[in-house]
């Protein structure tokens, strides 16, 4: 049983403990946002050009402690350390991207007759931030930086088993001097401080990333307020690859192997056309063999432990010990530690190939044509993500505006970038993040007409 007052964060590689804190409770929430509607008026007046030159300088703080801040998300998260650094790059860069978008928050002038139109994008107020341990940094930062630089205050809620990195963010915001209480982090469980954010009348809108699960009763909730949601959610996207393909870029493990799975946007339905089944499952089963699962401090590292002794038992139920399957390999001993896994025997239907696994774990299903492969790709409540891989452009353009997800690459596995729209189709999400559009998001537009009438005499 965890203990209500505090969280336990442990080494996932190790099991080690790594610290405990105090779990903040509903009436910590309560207070919090008391303290942070304050800041946020403040906020708000300042000229937004003195807004994001505090931005820049919190963006600057971030640089310093870049490798900080990596190794934390290492011990606390298991993730590869050259992906860590690479998270808190993104935070870094992702703070200075919104930073000049303060100043770009511009309103229109709409012609009407008998007076001037002209709308404001004015802030929300008070954001809550729910965040989920996959990635603990870089989602913490979508979700509160382009916030803060439209005028709102954040309250971040990181995950459980994840909160350090966001702790650290916290104080880094202070050292660069943005005000007291702006962006408070509020570490505890989704039950107590989670509900406490998404009930609270005066927290303006929810931006939550998890389960679709959790996402469903946040939105619920959020609706007896009429409060705005953002939903990141699950998925489980395709890697569509066509016969012409470059079929060793195209079955690069690391489409579905990243953070070792637990990645919304993994390609875990590789649907393979018929004629290069067999070359494909001889590629991938080399590929897999070749992954180096460890240590994720150490440098040559390429895939880490899993979250959680409750996540390692989740992945384990999809790949019973008898299925049919290409498997790397882990290793034994403490740490919640998954071989790489391609699943051959499934069939589209089946609880593999449609549910969200989140770990190492894909399945291999062949499809036979262009209109085959669109189906399948389809066929799933879910629409984050996705890849195509085939030399005829025809064929790339048709299948990219048939598939319903959000984010697609053609012959290219990376769809993310902190300066291009981000958010799924169906069960996979609501509302977009990231992009020139991500502090609209975070503003509500108020239209105002003057009249220029002449008044009677
Ligand atoms: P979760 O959705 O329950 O938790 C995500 C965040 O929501 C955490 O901060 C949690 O404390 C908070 N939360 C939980 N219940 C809440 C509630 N009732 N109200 C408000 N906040 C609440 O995810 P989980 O239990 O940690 O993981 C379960 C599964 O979710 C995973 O196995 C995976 O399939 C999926 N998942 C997906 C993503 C993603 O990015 N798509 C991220 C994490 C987990």
């Amino acid at each position: 049983m965890s203990d209500p007052n505090e969280l336990t964060v442990l080494d996932p590689a190790t099991e080690e403990v790594v610290a405990t804190v105090p779990a903040a409770t509903a009436e910590d929430v309560d207070a919090a946002v008391v303290r942070a509607a304050r800041a946020q008026t403040r906020w708000a007046a300042l000229a937004p050009a003195d807004r994001a030159r505090l931005l820049r300088r919190f963006a600057d703080a971030v640089d310093a402690h870049t490798e900080e801040l990596a190794q934390l998300e290492v011990r606390e998260a298991g993730h590869t350390v050259g992906n860590a650094r690479w998270e808190a790059g993104n935070a870094r860069d992702l703070l200075l991207y919104a930073a000049g978008g303060a100043e770009r928050l511009v309103g229109r002038q709409i012609p009407v007759p008998g007076g001037w139109d002209v709308t404001f994008q004015e802030p929300l107020g008070v954001i809550g931030v729910i965040a989920p341990w996959n990635f603990p940094l870089p989602i913490a930062a979508w979700g509160s930086f382009p916030a803060l630089a439209a005028g709102n205050a954040v309250l971040l809620k990181p995950a459980e088993t994840t909160p350090l990195t966001a702790l650290r963010l916290a104080e880094l915001a202070l050292e660069a001097d943005l005000p007291e209480h702006l962006f408070q982090v509020l570490p505890g469980y989704g039950a107590t401080a989670g509900r406490a954010l998404v009930d609270h009348p005066d927290v303006a809108k929810i931006v939550f990333t998890g389960s679709t699960r959790t996402g469903r009763e946040v939105m619920e909730r959020c609706a007896r307020l009429v409060k705005p949601v953002t939903l990141e959610l699950g998925g489980k996207s395709p890697n569509i690859v066509f016969a012409d393909a470059d079929l060793k870029a195209a079955l690069d493990p690391f489409s579905f192997l990243d953070n070792a799975g637990q990645d919304c946007c993994a390609r875990t339905r590789v649907l393979v056309q018929e004629a290069v089944l067999d070359e494909a499952r001889a590629l991938l089963a080399d590929a897999l063999a070749a992954v180096v699962v460890g240590d994720p401090a150490d440098e040559k590292t390429q895939m880490g432990p899993l979250i959680s002794g409750r996540q390692l038992e989740r992945v384990r139920s999809y790949v019973p010990d008898d299925a049919p399957a290409l498997r790397g390999t882990a290793p034994d001993g403490p740490g919640f530690w998954f071989p790489p896994t391609v699943l051959t025997g499934e069939r589209h239907d089946s609880p593999a190939a449609r549910e969200e696994i989140f770990g190492p774990v894909a399945v291999l299903l062949p499809f036979t044509d262009e209109q085959d492969a669109i189906r399948l790709a389809n066929d799933t409540p879910y629409g984050l993500s996705g890849s195509i891989w085939t030399r005829d452009v025809g064929r790339a353009l048709r299948v990219s505006q048939s598939v319903r997800a959000g984010n697609l690459s053609v012959n290219s596995h990376s769809s993310v970038r902190y300066w291009t729209p981000f958010g799924g189709y169906k069960q996979s999400g609501l509302g977009r993040e990231l992009g020139p559009d991500a502090l609209t998001a975070f503003t509500e537009t108020k239209n105002v007409f003057l009249s220029t009438e002449v008044p009677a005499p």
